[in-house]
């Protein structure tokens, strides 16, 4: 089985058992879970790929805003199966598009989202090490 990175954002942490529940009913395992409070350094690490654009300084100050919940999900194709399930990043095209996504349910808007996932395998086990560097792959 494939594994993947999920975040939920400090805009939909209080909502983080119900949407722990969905996942759990769509056949996906939780290997590991923390709840962490980013430093603005350690934000922009993980975030580096934006860095420079316009919405980066307020996509740190967002995420570092409160607490964040950071998973490894596991499921046959994982990383595909998790970014369907969150849905589009504008919460607002998913309350149109996809109103059933996690995104459409718990989101706001381009930013204020409720969750992340891993948009390959490469960045998966990137993104699993940061949150937890002494996780073991098998
Ligand atoms: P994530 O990486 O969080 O799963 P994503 O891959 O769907 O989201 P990216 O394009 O990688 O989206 O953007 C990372 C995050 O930056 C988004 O999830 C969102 O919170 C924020 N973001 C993206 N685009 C914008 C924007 N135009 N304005 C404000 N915030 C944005």
């Amino acid at each position: 089985v494939e594994r993947t990175l999920a975040l939920i954002k400090p805009d939909a942490v209080h909502k983080a058992n119900e949407i722990e529940t969905i996942l759990l009913n769509q056949g996906f395992t939780v290997l590991q879970k923390r709840r962490v409070i980013l430093t603005a350094e350690q934000c922009s690490d993980f975030y580096s790929e934006h860095y420079g654009k316009k919405f980066f300084p307020s996509l740190v100050a967002f995420m570092t805003s409160g607490p964040i919940v950071a998973m490894v999900l596991a499921k046959e194709n994982a990383v595909h199966q998790w970014r369907e399930l969150i849905g589009p990043t504008n919460s607002t095209v998913a309350k149109e598009t996809h109103s059933e996504s996690i995104r459409a349910l718990y989101g706001t808007n381009e930013q204020k989202n409720a969750v992340h996932g891993s948009d390959s395998e490469v960045s998966a086990e990137r993104e699993i090490r940061f949150f937890f560097p002494n996780c073991i792959v098998e």
